[in-house]
């Protein structure tokens, strides 16, 4: 990084409180899988918004047809009432997201980010269930706000509320505890009086926990999760806030999973532009709410609808980008397999699915060295992990094999220099 948009990053840091001291300079462009700093800088982007630009940054067709609306008057703000936009995406969610997929879900606009679609989740399953207490998963992360913050398995990150949150508890993870079958042990306390869990409105639970450490559930250990939530009538809510949108290998993070989630949490990546959107879909059967029990100003981002119908079209039209994904995502294993090997000295374990991966360091700090090391040259990549020690990999689903290659070949100078 320059000296000269350093300098220009602590003017702007004397000035407002900012959390980007990982990412020290000031950013002005943005294409594809790249960004550009105000000195003209170079970085290829293994962050995405935390999972936000899958579709990669400005992508032209998003943009066209945005501009396009914007120049008819079409319409921006329009809380619940219907409009064209909010229309052709309903539509083309429905035909080719859900109904090729088999899936029968209600959407709703929940408000424009991550933690409404989870605050709403929760709301609706206690209504559906009368019941308050949620079962959230050690080291998942749902949002910042008090329900989600409540439900997410992270005390540092709860500590923020000040006092203790209430109705929520995080069991065992998948591969929590080794070798030990945590829903085999989440059953057993349900079953059992004795242990004071009252049965929950719900589970919810992501595939693939993004902040908590990229680790990914097994497909096996969330059908039976499934199978206990159906036993004692429990609402299953899949957070796809980040593992959704084709992160994982197909849109749903849980479809090859074969499970049937009550409710299922989308935002991030479902505007398609880094626009603000979140939807919250549900079982026909919990469509349980009366006028004005969930609502909110900004629920009906219209410029967002715009880009999320053409992302989706574009897309998810047919089989080809899922394809490119899947293979992206073995890629992406082969060659950080590859930096463990060549690497013993960071005690690295690969972690992940799709293009949801990950290296964990066995080595206190190696992983926030290496993003750090990475930035200087030209890498934006963060860490996650209750300890942060994860070197997570999150790349726009649309970048190239050789954007691939270049920055794994930036991370692999990165971990030389810091176990040097
Ligand atoms: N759920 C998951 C799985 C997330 O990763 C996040 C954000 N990182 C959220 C919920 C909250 O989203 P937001 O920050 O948009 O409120």
């Amino acid at each position: 990084v320059q000296e000269a948009s350093m300098k220009t990053f602590e003017e702007l840091e004397s000035k407002v409180r900012s959390y980007s001291r990982s990412f020290p300079t000031v950013f002005e462009k943005s294409k594809g899988y790249k960004l550009w700093d105000v000195d003209g800088n170079e970085y290829i982007d293994f962050f995405a918004g935390a999972g936000t630009l899958n579709y990669g940054h400005n992508n032209d067709l998003m943009k066209k047809k945005l501009i396009e609306y914007i120049e008819s008057d079409g319409i921006t703000h329009s809380l619940d009432m219907g409009t064209i936009a909010r229309k052709n995406f309903l539509e083309t969610f429905n035909d080719v997201i859900l109904k090729p997929r088999n899936l029968e879900y209600k959407v709703m606009f929940p408000g424009p980010t991550g933690t409404n679609t989870v605050e709403s989740a929760l709301k609706l399953a206690r209504k559906v269930t009368g019941r308050d207490l949620v079962i959230s998963f050690t080291n998942g992360f749902h949002g910042m706000t008090m329900g989600s913050l409540a439900v997410t398995g992270n005390a540092s990150k709860r500590a923020g509320a000040g006092t203790p949150l209430t109705n929520a508890v995080a069991m065992p993870f998948d591969n929590y505890m080794d070798g030990i079958d945590s829903a085999a042990y989440i059953e057993k306390l349900l079953e059992d009086s004795s242990s004071g869990i009252d049965i929950p409105a719900a589970f919810i639970v992501e595939t693939v926990q993004g902040e908590g450490g990229i680790n990914a559930a097994s497909f096996e250990w969330l059908r039976k999760i499934e199978a206990i939530a159906k036993r004692f009538d429990i609402l299953l809510i899949i957070d796809d806030v980040q593992a959704g949108n084709g992160r994982t290998g197909t849109f749903f993070s849980f479809e090859k999973a074969g499970i049937d989630p009550d409710i299922v949490c989308l935002s991030k990546s479902i505007g398609g532009y880094g626009m603000p959107m979140a939807i919250t879909l549900f079982k026909p059967e919990h469509d349980i709410w009366g006028a004005g029990e969930h609502n909110g100003t900004f629920r009906g981002n219209n410029m967002a609808f715009i880009t999320a119908t053409e992302a989706i079209k574009n897309f998810w039209a047919n089989d080809e980008f899922e394809e490119e994904i899947q293979e992206k995502g073995e890629f992406i294993s082969d060659k950080l397999a590859d930096l463990i090997v060549k690497y013993p000295e960071i005690q690295g374990e690969l972690r992940g699915r799709g293009m949801m991966k990950g290296i964990a360091c066995g080595v206190d700090g190696v992983a926030e060295e290496v993003c750090k090391e990475a930035f200087k040259r030209g890498l934006i990549m963060e860490t996650s992990g209750p300890s942060d020690e994860v070197a997570k990999l999150l790349p726009p689903l649309v970048i190239s094999k050789d954007g691939l290659a270049k920055g794994i070949e930036i991370m692999d100078v990165s971990i030389q220099e810091v176990i040097r």
